[in-house]
């Protein structure tokens, strides 16, 4: 890639999903820089990157993007520590939340308004995407964009590994992600409860139960709280969720009762 092409991409919290988009973007000819919470130094220094501490000393690294990669539940204390006047050089701030109006609503809140917005959830992550992008969804939803070059620049970075580019509102991702990813993380998180295991004998619809509970383990718990607690379309599928146990379970009885009284 030209350098003409490369970003600088500053990237506020380097836990798993952010080491996870950092090796590609910086296998794709992108410069780094990295700030987050806990010391993340030794594993930037094997990547070659910078760790900064302190946002002041991350933010004077001039960054063209800045690439929120923190928990969802804890957006809010994050963003109120992030000296917003700093963001000096940065003209784009794009989160990454696998939940989108609760980002949305907090960044335009904050940010300040000459900053661009743009908010995506790549709908992968380091189990998913450990073999390549290829075909794996990039939601976004261009919040505010004035810069459509420096926006398209960077969502090139999807778009190159071959991702499937789809740009929706925030709401439109929560009500669908309700209705998928959460539903998936609650039956995973479920099934992980009642403890099952693999037997000689399983069946091919057992398999696939053991890989969801297994893949939804492997996000934080964290993560998981997020996806309740900060998308509002989540207590409705939860609801439905009980219910629809309840009429199975009701159903099976009813075929019991009816049994003994034929
Ligand atoms: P996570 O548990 O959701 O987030 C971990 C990150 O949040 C770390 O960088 C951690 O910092 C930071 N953090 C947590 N609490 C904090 C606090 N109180 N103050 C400051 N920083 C805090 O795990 P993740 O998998 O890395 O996900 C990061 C983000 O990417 C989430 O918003 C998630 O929804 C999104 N996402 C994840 C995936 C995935 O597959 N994992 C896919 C798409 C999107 P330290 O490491 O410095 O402690």
């Amino acid at each position: 890639m030209a350098a003409s092409e490369t970003l600088k991409i500053g990237i506020i919290g380097f836990g798993p999903f952010g080491q996870f988009l950092a090796r590609t973007m910086i296998k794709q000819g992108h410069t780094l820089v990295a700030t987050s919470r806990s010391d993340h130094s030794l594993l930037c220094f094997q990547l070659g990157i910078p760790f900064f501490k302190e946002f002041s000393k991350f933010f004077a690294s001039g960054s063209d993007v800045i690439l929120l990669c923190t928990s969802i539940v804890s957006t809010s204390d994050v963003l109120s520590t992030i000296p917003m006047r700093d963001l000096q050089k940065a003209r784009l701030f794009v989160d990454v939340l696998s939940v989108k109006e609760h980002p949305r609503d907090l960044l335009l809140q904050v940010l300040p308004e000459e900053v661009d917005l743009l908010c995506t959830h790549p709908m992968f992550g380091p189990e998913s995407g450990r073999d390549g992008w290829e075909g794996l969804p990039l939601v976004y939803d261009r919040v505010r964009v004035r810069n459509h070059g420096l926006c398209d620049k960077f969502l090139d970075v999807f778009h190159q590994e071959g991702c499937r580019m789809l740009e929706m509102s925030c709401e439109e991702h929560d009500r669908m992600t309700a209705k998928t990813q959460f539903l998936a993380h609650t039956i995973g998180r479920i099934l992980d409860q009642m403890k099952i295991e693999s037997t000689s004998i399983d069946t091919k619809g057992f398999q696939k139960l053991l890989q969801v509970k297994d893949s939804s383990i492997k996000d934080s718990l964290d993560l998981y709280i997020g996806l309740y607690q900060h998308n509002k379309f989540a207590r409705k599928e939860m609801e439905k969720l009980e219910l629809a146990f309840q009429a199975v379970k009701g159903m099976l009885m009813e075929s019991i009762i009816n049994q003994g009284s034929s």
